[in-house]
């Protein structure tokens, strides 16, 4: 499979995605935004758009799910408990099935919490795993919880996703990481690695590792005796979901 990220650089810092199957030319869009822009990438590279994946069921990633449908005849395919939510479904998603794309596939995970519905799809492109992480992961961050989503389930979802393997390539639906990388460092002033990177990348678009993530990222970094400093808030001897859900309060006032 090759990812091909289109970061929109509008308002909300969408990135769109084109899977595609290097065998046949046949591509998914994922969570498409920017209609017309996709469509340019898309005609570029060769590719026919073929399907339409959902990561949840926020306007901003399902809305023009008609529009691009109508000048592709893709098959849109959501989570299966958006289906309430959504119109025009011809293909609803649980945790674990397969996608194809072309000759390759992707496979679907259920990653409540961003929404109640989440997914996201693992695939792999030139030999390592990636995660396509909608609003659930991002760099150097989560997905809000404010709506429609539950903070103590995010956790549980990126608790298993940070199992996932180092050389893990993450694809958000956003591209946030500079001002994550803000965040990290105010509730954890001493991350090198954090400030590393936050020079080195320049404002460009820059799409981190699983490992690399567990450096910068303060919600995989929930033992870290620097960022419990920094939250006073937390009671004696708080365990890693509680620094987790005060990380997640304190990100939505920062
Ligand atoms: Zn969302």
């Amino acid at each position: 499979m090759q990812v091909v990220p289109i970061p929109l650089r509008n308002a909300y810092d969408h990135v769109n995605y084109l899977l595609a199957c290097a065998e046949t030319r046949e591509a998914a869009a994922v969570d498409p935004y920017d209609v017309e822009r996709v469509l340019g990438e898309a005609k570029a590279r060769g590719l026919s758009v073929t399907a339409i994946l959902n990561t949840h069921e926020h306007w901003d990633h399902a809305g023009k799910n008609a529009a691009m449908k109508a000048q592709t005849g893709a098959a849109v395919m959501a989570p299966r408990a958006a289906a309430g939510t959504l119109e025009g479904l011809d293909r609803l998603l649980v945790d674990g099935d397969a996608v194809a794309v072309g000759a390759e596939s992707v496979t679907v995970r259920a990653v409540p919490g961003h929404t109640m519905a989440s997914i996201a799809f693992l695939g792999e492109a030139d030999g390592a795993p990636f995660l396509i992480a909608g609003d659930t992961l991002f760099g150097a961050g989560v997905g809000n919880c404010g709506y429609g989503g539950h903070a103590p389930t995010l956790y549980e979802t990126i608790t298993m996703l940070g199992g996932l393997p180092d050389a893990t390539r993450v694809y958000p639906g956003h591209d946030y990481l500079k001002r994550n990388l803000g965040f990290t460092l105010s509730v954890e002033p001493g991350n090198a690695a954090a400030l590393a990177l936050a020079e080195r990348m320049e404002g460009k678009p820059y799409f981190t590792t699983l490992g690399e993530e567990r450096g910068i990222n303060s919600f995989l970094r929930l033992g870290s005796p620097g960022i419990r400093e920094n939250l006073p808030e937390l009671a004696e001897g708080a365990d890693e979901r509680a620094v987790f859900l005060a990380l997640r309060k304190r990100r939505d006032h920062w």
